[in-house]
């Protein structure tokens, strides 16, 4: 089988256009776009994943799937399900059992044959009844004439018709105990079953019988009528699929664990007080595939014995996050999106920009040069954001307009909290966007995973009793240190005053929630303590974010997209970012005539570009520029 397949279309593929964002697609909508039939031909990327799945279908061996969320482990699982034979599929019936009402027997038929035995039963119960209501009739005609015309005593007559009434009706429901319960029924399966058992109780996994409230006194459901089969009964020639698989119980995967070795589970009550649980049927097949998947914390809190029992006797496989971004892979997002269209049914099609829109937006959020993000469940809901509101606007085609409405709309929890954070701070003013402050400097911090705040940095320098210390507060507190003892060293070698003498009190404004990764404040720190000791002001209409090496070399940070447009928001008009960061820069458009971005890679350049007034900056800065390599080899840090 051909690994990815192809993406098919009428139009032919423009070799020359490779490069673009449609990778070549010459379509003017995903309307053209075929989508394949098996869903294993439908994922996207996870190449290695889709391999196993392949040859475990055939081998019919277990999966643990390890990855992040909505990158397509139970589409794949699902996808297993297409593969396997749908020839072996079994329908299970329980009886009742005369010899002991509270160990229900258990019968394996063909697919389709359940159904038949049912309705044979329910036939035969049916004319049963007939003949027993035909000759309780005859009986009840009998009494009457005898006790009219003989005794002559019709009320005697009437008493008697109804006890042999009342005695017919009560017999006749034995024989309705005599039908089977069809508890899997695999007559209207397409392909073998997929059972998603994530999250389930007990008794949606195992099984269960139901309690009977009247447990005697001719008024009971029998016994075999109340169990009811478990996922994993369900997934009997299936695929038992089990998502964060570490929250299931203890004895829950102990029972799983035995189910798999057993290939069968009888059915038992769960609740332990209820009238369900003194019965246990006889061992009722499941021979399933187990898919279990999770992330990586998952993995190491499951079972230990279940999880080498499917490692044993199968496959472990990780999922990719981001794949590389090449022309063949941008036409599959393309087809992700046909994908996503037909799957919903009511979505416009997408427009070829609308389709380039999400392919940016894909580059956006992998966060990492050269590839596109496999978070597909997120990204489709982007896709159904953008065709929901084509489609109340009566839309012919989603076009690149109701996508970028629909990235508004479909921003992560942490996004908008950061925008409500980022409102709710120019309302009471912290953020300085204007003039020049001492020691002040917005600094840039991401919150979540894919947004940014500005984070402003105040830095202080007193004069110290004892030896000079750094302060600060809170949880920063170690990270603010850290960060000033990567500087001191630059600071030592241009600074007339000697910080050691000195007490440096640094001031995270308003830090609140927000994980701040100290690495990336370093330059901000520097800056801040710079400007402080010198006593220069630093522009407040400049954010900065970067990492600075002992040697003032300003190092790569992660994140710079999103501190990038959080800066522009906040109404900064130049950020500071690494050199080497710069390919990762994907903003959106209306971000670009916001902001302008400057790049550099030491420590002179920033200040000459933060720093206030030409004089003083220059002397500093042009001291600053003598501290590069071979400058600080010997000098010893703090
Ligand atoms: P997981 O089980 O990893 O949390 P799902 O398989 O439930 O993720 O993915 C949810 C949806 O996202 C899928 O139904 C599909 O529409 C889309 N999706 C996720 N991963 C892929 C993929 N690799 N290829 C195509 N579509 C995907």
């Amino acid at each position: 089988e051909d690994l990815g397949s192809d993406v098919q279309i009428d139009a032919e593929i423009d070799e020359d256009a490779e490069d673009g964002l449609l990778g070549g697609l010459q379509i003017d909508s995903t309307a053209e776009i075929q989508v394949p039939d098996r869903l294993v031909d439908q994922v996207i990327g996870q190449e290695h994943a889709r391999d196993v799945v392949m040859k475990a279908a055939k081998q019919r061996r277990h999966v643990m799937m390890i990855g992040s969320p909505g990158t397509g482990k139970s589409m794949l699982a699902k996808a297993m399900s297409e593969l396997l034979p749908k020839e072996e599929l079994q329908d299970v019936l329980v009886y009742h059992n005369p010899d002991d009402g509270n160990e229900p027997k258990v019968r394996t038929v063909p697919s389709g044959k359940g159904d038949q035995i049912v309705e044979a039963h329910k036939e035969e119960a049916r004319k049963r009844n007939q003949m027993r209501s035909f000759l309780m009739w005859i009986i009840i005609a009998i009494v009457l004439g005898y006790s009219l015309i003989i005794a002559g005593n019709i009320l005697l007559g009437i008493l008697a018709a109804g006890i042999i009434y009342l005695a017919f009706r009560y017999g006749s429901r034995g024989s309705d105990a005599m039908i089977p319960n069809l508890i899997v029924n695999t007559a209207d399966q397409q392909t073998a079953p997929f059972e998603d058992a994530t999250g389930a109780h007990a008794g949606a996994l195992l099984g269960d019988v139901r309690h009977d409230p009247f447990q005697s006194g001719g008024m009971e459901t029998p016994s075999h009528d109340r169990v009811e089969p478990g996922a994993i009964h369900k997934a009997n020639k299936g695929v038992l699929f089990v998502d964060e698989i570490n929250t299931l119980d203890v004895r829950s995967q102990q029972h799983l664990m035995t189910a798999i070795q057993e290939g069968e589970f009888g059915i038992t009550g769960q609740s332990e007080r209820s009238s369900g649980a003194m019965v246990q049927t006889e061992p009722v097949p499941c021979d399933f595939v187990m898919i279990a998947a999770g992330n990586l914390d998952a993995m190491e809190n499951m079972h230990p014995a279940l999880r080498s029992r499917i490692k044993g006797y199968g496959y472990e496989v990780y999922m990719d996050d981001t794949i590389e971004d090449t022309p063949d892979m941008r036409r599959k997002y393309a087809r992700f999106i046909a994908q996503e269209v037909e799957k919903d049914g009511r979505l416009p099609h997408f427009t070829d920009d609308a389709i380039e829109e999400v392919i940016l937006e894909a580059r956006r959020r992998a966060g990492r040069k050269g590839h596109l993000t496999l978070e597909l469940r997120n990204l489709g809901g982007l896709v159904r954001v953008a065709g929901d509101i084509a489609r109340a606007e009566d839309a012919e085609y989603t076009t690149r307009d109701h996508v970028l409405q629909a990235k508004g709309r479909s921003r992560s929890i942490e996004q908008q909290l950061a925008d409500d954070f980022i409102q709710r701070r120019k309302d009471y003013e912290l953020q300085v966007s204007e003039g020049y402050v001492p020691g002040r400097v917005n600094g840039l911090a991401v919150m979540g995973e894919d947004s940014g705040i500005v984070l402003p940095v105040m830095a202080e320098v007193t004069p110290s009793q004892g030896p000079g210390e750094v302060i600060a507060t809170g949880q920063l507190k170690e990270m603010a240190q850290e960060a000033v003892s990567n500087v001191s060293a630059i600071i030592k070698k241009f600074s007339d005053e000697d910080i050691t003498q000195k007490d440096i009190h640094i001031q995270f404004v308003q830090a609140g929630e927000g994980g701040v990764d100290g690495d990336s404040a370093s330059i901000t720190v520097a800056t801040a303590v710079i400007s402080a000791l010198e006593d220069v002001g630093v522009d407040q209409s400049l954010a900065m974010t970067g990492s600075l090496s002992v040697r003032g070399d300003v190092l790569p940070v992660g994140g710079v997209t999103h501190k990038i447009e959080a800066a522009a928001k906040t109404g900064c008009d130049r950020v500071i970012i690494p050199e080497a960061n710069m390919q990762d820069v994907m903003i959106e458009d209306e971000y670009e005539e916001m902001i302008e971005i400057i790049p550099v890679s030491h420590i002179s350049e920033v200040l000459d570009v933060a720093l206030e007034g030409e004089a003083e900056k220059d002397s500093l800065v042009n001291r600053l520029k003598t501290i590069t390599g071979s400058a600080l080899e010997n000098q010893s840090v703090q």
